[in-house]
């Protein structure tokens, strides 16, 4: 049981493996920077020391911003709920009005397609969320009271 439950956080942990890499790379690479600083310090190389150090300390604030970042990322993933974005096409001619799915390169004012009801040109009017069904409104208001 403990080695199945081990797998699965593994499968987790392995998404951000390629960041967890780089990190450890820059890590490696600040550190060596740091080392080499306190060799040219000792042999009194003051302005070499002085941009090793520099490259060293950059190094490990983009480690830590790169850390910082991914975590955030990781949250923003389980926070944000899944949302369908809709877009409404209406003919100016003759007010006929349809409700798709978004698409890339969708924007309000946009000329779509040809009305399929006249000779007219159907138009972006709206791109909205997809509004929630009342049973789901009722099961995220249920969800809230009970925690
Ligand atoms: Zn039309």
């Amino acid at each position: 049981m403990s080695k199945r439950s081990g797998g699965v956080e593994y499968s987790a942990f392995n998404i951000s493996l390629i960041t967890l890499l780089a990190i450890a790379l820059i890590g490696v690479f600040s550190l060596f920077a740091i080392y080499q600083g306190f060799q040219s310090y000792n042999n009194r190389e003051m302005e070499q020391a002085y941009y090793y150090m520099l490259i060293g300390i950059f190094g490990f604030a983009t480690m830590g911003f790169m850390f910082f970042r991914s975590k955030t990322l990781v949250k923003n993933k389980l926070d944000l709920p899944k949302a369908e974005v809709l877009t409404t096409i209406e003919c100016k001619k003759c007010g006929y009005k349809i409700v798709r799915k978004f698409e890339r390169g969708d924007y309000i004012f946009k000329n779509d397609i040809a009305c399929s009801k006249c000779d007219g040109m159907m138009t972006i009017t709206r791109v909205h969320r997809k509004k929630k069904t009342e049973k789901e409104l009722e099961k995220e208001f249920s969800n809230t009271w009970q925690s």
